[in-house]
């Protein structure tokens, strides 16, 4: 069964998809808790950070490098933002499709809860 970002991905399921190439995409949170909350996806079904491989250290910098430039886009790399990999059932991974948040556009205040 394909996740959910799988079928996003391949465009069976709509999304505000705001980048895509070979390795990753990127689309808008359904429920976003900031102006800015965005989902940085590998276009591969990898479940989590867990099951990354030494092998796709590509992919998992793209991640980054597609997060940095989307903050500029959003224009929200001066003011700050948060990167989020929530791994697991106690890092309150829900998608078990590996994912990097990016939240900002508002003070997000401590980061624990
Ligand atoms: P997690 O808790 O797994 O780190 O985050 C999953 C995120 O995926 C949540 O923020 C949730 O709002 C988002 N999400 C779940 N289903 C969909 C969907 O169908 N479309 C979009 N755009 N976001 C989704």
């Amino acid at each position: 069964m394909p996740s959910i970002f799988s079928k996003i991905i391949s465009g069976e399921i709509p999304a505000e998809i705001v980048h895509q190439d070979e390795l990753v995409t990127a689309f808008r949170d359904a429920h976003p808790a900031a102006p800015t909350h965005i989902l940085i996806v590998p276009n591969q079904e990898i479940t989590g950070v867990d099951a990354l491989e030494d092998s796709q250290a590509e992919v998992a910098g793209r991640m980054l490098l597609v997060a940095r430039d989307l903050a500029r886009r959003e224009g929200v790399a001066r003011s700050g933002y948060r990167l989020i990999i929530n791994c697991g059932p106690d890092g309150g991974q829900e998608v078990m499709h590996l994912h990097m948040h990016l939240i900002g556009g508002r003070p997000l205040g401590p980061m624990l809860a």
